[in-house]
Order: structure tokens, then sequence, then C-alpha cells
């Protein structure tokens, strides 16, 4: 079977709500949202107007899985403590946003070692996902997200993510997010046929396919391997059409949401969303 699941990050500059009904439009069937701005400490209180607002969204739009991504800020190894502190408040924040709006997970990108050192990095990591699970209500769900390995950012081997999710003990509550351009940039081959599948039989080794919960499908401006991150439109970066077409048609995602983080959302998620699902055997 093909991806039921299929859909963009949705701008939410005119409301939460609003990207809800414009993905829809767009023919999405999973939205990712940010709850607050990306770039700032202080998120915004969620009113309760706003919250009935998104639900009556949802169950209108009858959307499939709808989930945030956290702030860019969050970096829960910082080794400046007050940095990580204010990560941990803001994670706080983003999960119970997400429980009280009924969405899926949040998708973090949790950190960057910046020199401590990659154990490090994860050891404080661990801990402070810990801390964020605790205070948090038991519907939230994190999703650490593979990345690019850009700079010092942890989790861009999938050993990492499952080193991350032992020190957390295999806390339930914990989920990965796959990322296309990243693992191709970190020197995971889903580009040449075959690479795909492969690359995903080495999650299911390594992580295990069960704590999968979401795929960011961009394509990747930047080579297998140079470990920078930056998103192309599909089909027009260096993975190519043939891993995405491999990817909305492998039988293990069939329920995983699959959601477009490319540029210029006003005007392309549209077609970048079309060309995912015109890419599906069964249309
Ligand atoms: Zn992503
Ligand atoms: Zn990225």
């Amino acid at each position: 079977m093909a991806a039921r699941f299929i859909g963009a990050h949705m701008p939410t500059g005119k409301g939460l709500d609003h990207a809800l009904r414009a993905g829809r439009e767009i023919g999405c069937t999973a939205v990712q949202v940010f709850t607050s701005s990306p770039q700032q400490w202080k998120a915004r209180q969620l009113s309760d107007e706003q919250i009935a607002r998104f639900r009556a969204a949802r169950e209108e739009t009858e959307l499939g899985p709808v989930f945030s991504h956290d702030s860019y800020l969050v970096n829960l190894c910082a080794p400046d403590a007050e940095v990580r502190e204010k990560s941990v408040a803001s994670l706080i924040g983003e999960l119970r946003r997400c429980s009280a709006l009924g969405l899926a997970g949040a998708v973090s990108h949790v950190g960057a070692h910046l020199g401590q050192g990659e154990d490090t990095g994860r050891r404080l990591a661990a801990e402070n996902i810990l801390r964020v699970l605790g205070e948090t209500p038991d519907d939230a769900m994190l999703w650490m997200e593979t990345t690019a390995g850009q700079g010092s950012a942890l989790h861009w081997r999938f050993e990492h993510l499952a080193e991350t999710l032992e020190l957390c003990g295999g806390h339930r509550r914990i989920g990965v997010c796959l990322d296309t351009a990243h693992v191709f940039a970190a020197g995971y081959d889903v580009a040449t046929p075959g690479g795909l599948e492969a690359v995903l039989e080495e999650f299911d080794r390594v992580i295990g396919l069960e704590r999968l919960r979401a795929v960011h499908c961009n394509d990747s401006k930047k080579a297998l391997g140079s470990r920078v991150d930056r998103h192309e439109h599909l089909g027009q970066g260096l993975i190519g059409e043939e891993c995405f077409r491999a990817l909305v048609n492998h039988p293990a995602l069939e329920s995983v949401p699959i959601v477009v983080e490319t540029p210029e959302a006003e005007t392309m998620h549209a077609r970048n969303v079309r060309f995912l699902l015109d890419l599906r055997a069964d249309g």
C-alpha cells in the first residue's frame, strides 16, 4: 500500500487553524506546524479560543496526523547551562501545546554539542529529554530528527539516535523523524536505485522502524556526505525522483506521515505535495 498521509510544513502566519485549511486545499492529508515562533525563546500562550478554532479546523479538514516542529533555538546539550535551561523550558512548552492541541508529536533537532564532543552531547541531551518528558502530559510525544550533522549537530548517524534512545531507557514517548535531505547529506545514499530501501533496512536494524513516526521529504542542494543542510524542491536536487517514488510506495510507511519542508511554501508547496501524490502507484 502507498503512503496514506502526505503533506507539508504549513505556514501559521494567518493562524494555526488557517494552516490546516491551507494544507487541505493543496491536497495534504498530514500537516506539520510551528506552534510558536521558531526564532524566539518566548512562546506565545495559546488561548482557549485558538485551541477550539484549531480543533474545529482539524475536524473540518479531516486531516490525518498533525504534528509540530520545535524552536530552532533549542539546544538540550548547550555548554552554557542557562541556554540548556531555556531549551528545556521551551521544549516543555512545546509538548504542552502539542497535548492541548491534540497533536501527534513534536519533531526536535535536540541540539549541537558545540565542541564538547558527541558523547557528552548525547548524555546531556538524554538527561534533559527525560526532564522534559517528566514534566509534560503523557500523550505528548517527542520525535528526534535525523540531522545532516552540520556543525556539531547531534544525531547524524542512526547509531547516535539509538544511543540517545538507550540513554533514555527506550522511553515509549520518544520517536524518530527521518529527513531525506539530512540523511543524504550525512552520507546515507538514498539517491541510488534501491538506496532508500537499504537505508530504511539499516534504520530498522539500528533503531527499529517502530520508532519511525514521521518523514521529512526534501530534496538536497548539497552532495552526499557534505554534512550541509540545504533543502531543494523535490526532483530538482541531488536526491531525485526515484527515492521519493520508493518512499511513498514503501509498505512500512503506509501510515507514517510524509511532509515536505521545501523552500517557498506559499507558492511551491502545492507543487511539491502534488509531486509526491503523483508518485504513488495507486494514485
Ligand atoms: Zn526536517
Ligand atoms: Zn534541514
